[in-house]
């Protein structure tokens, strides 16, 4: 069992990370600046439990970081915080700055330092595993997958604030030798997600009945991975990944966005019909394209596969089923994290 510094460990995956490894029976500390994004809501049925230690505060507070790592005896760091949401660092960059790139380097620093004070046993089996996206790679035509070897080419301040990030990990492994290892994922989707990303938007839009805003011609690809998927693939990664690589998470599941939307519109309407007899497609409005929106994102992820045995347990239509199914029976959830600030209006125009 290990014990855990989890950062964003309020956000969307690590929560679901932080929940599951509770379960398992590890040690979590759980850092997070409560954004926007972060619900402590989401931890309720862990908040008593005495594997579960949350902290409020900044990834970049390097004396707090310090003394968690040292008074709890970690050897995981896993740093999900982040701004992760690219409509809003189209907005606002600046944050993404300050979070992705500054705030992790201040994690770097003081996770070197900690580590450089352990013994040999203790510091040989330290590990920081940094989360990020395949977001970083750019765009791809109608051909081809991203491998760990695709050279750096992010589109947006969000992507581009995550590769600088990305980089920082890489330089510490190779001038400090701390034991790091980075995962670049697809696409994620499940439960506690906020509702400003596409699937669970689309899931509150069409449960109000209100038009279902769809960017450009719609036909913009993702390579979706249900999160639970994500968390069992950075567990492995943590436990048996060599130090120094990065590793692509992905599930083979190429999608346009108009067929995730028409998807969720079916699930709908199997399990809520709207009370018009209208099908939900026909609140499906095209609205103009996020500037700068990648085209096509696939992964390839044989790497993680093939050296250390993961494989993804859904299918894009059984995670789609099983998210549909827990937003219908999580209303409430939704309600409270939708407190006022955001109202799911179009963000990064
Ligand atoms: P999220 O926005 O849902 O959660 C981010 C969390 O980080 C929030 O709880 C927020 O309060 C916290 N946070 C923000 N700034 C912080 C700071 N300075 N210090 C401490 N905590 C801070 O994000 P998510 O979708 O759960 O993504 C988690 C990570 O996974 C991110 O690093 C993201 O880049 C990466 N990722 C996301 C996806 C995806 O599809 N969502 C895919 C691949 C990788």
């Amino acid at each position: 069992m290990k014990t855990m510094l989890v950062t964003g460990g309020a956000g969307f995956i690590g929560a679901n990370f932080v929940l599951e490894a509770v379960r398992q029976g590890h040690k979590v500390v759980n850092l997070d600046k409560l954004t926007y994004a972060g619900n402590l809501d989401t931890l309720s049925s862990i908040s008593q439990n005495d594997k579960h230690v949350f902290v409020e505060g900044d990834i970049g507070d390097r004396a707090l970081v310090a003394r968690l790592l040292t008074s709890h005896g970690v050897n995981a760091v896993v740093n999900f915080a982040a701004e992760s949401h690219v409509d809003r660092s189209i907005d606002g960059p600046a944050a993404f700055v300050e979070t992705n790139v500054v705030g992790t380097l201040g994690l770097l620093e003081a996770s070197r330092d900690y580590w450089r004070g352990l013994g040999s046993g203790a510091a040989d089996a330290f590990r920081f595993l940094h989360v990020s996206t395949d977001e970083v790679y750019g765009s791809l035509g109608a051909e081809g997958q991203f491998t760990e070897a695709t050279p750096y080419a992010p589109n947006s301040p969000y992507s581009a604030s995550k590769a600088a990030s990305d980089h920082l990990v890489r330089a510490f492994h190779h001038t400090y030798g701390l034991p790091t290892l980075t995962t670049n994922c697809s696409n994620n989707y499940g439960p506690y997600q906020f509702p400003e990303k596409l699937i669970p938007l689309i899931i509150q839009k069409a449960l109000a009945g209100e038009p279902l805003p769809v960017y450009g011609d719609g036909r913009n690809i993702r390579d979706w991975l249900f999160v639970g998927d994500h968390c069992s693939a950075i567990q492995r990664v943590l436990d048996a990944g060599r130090v120094g690589e990065t590793y692509n998470v992905g599930g083979n599941a190429e999608r346009e966005n108009i067929q995730v939307v028409k998807a969720i519109c079916a699930l709908l309407d199997a399990r809520r019909p709207m009370a018009d007899g209208r099908k939900r497609e026909s609140l499906i409005t095209y609205v103009k394209d996020r500037p700068g929106h990648d085209r096509r994102y696939a992964i390839d992820s044989s790497k993680l596969q093939k050296e250390l045995g993961w494989k993804p347990s859904q299918t894009f239509e059984s995670g789609i089923e099983h998210t549909v199914d827990w937003y219908l029976q999580n209303q409430a959830w939704s309600d409270r994290v939708l407190d006022g600030s955001y109202r799911m209006e179009r963000l990064g125009a």
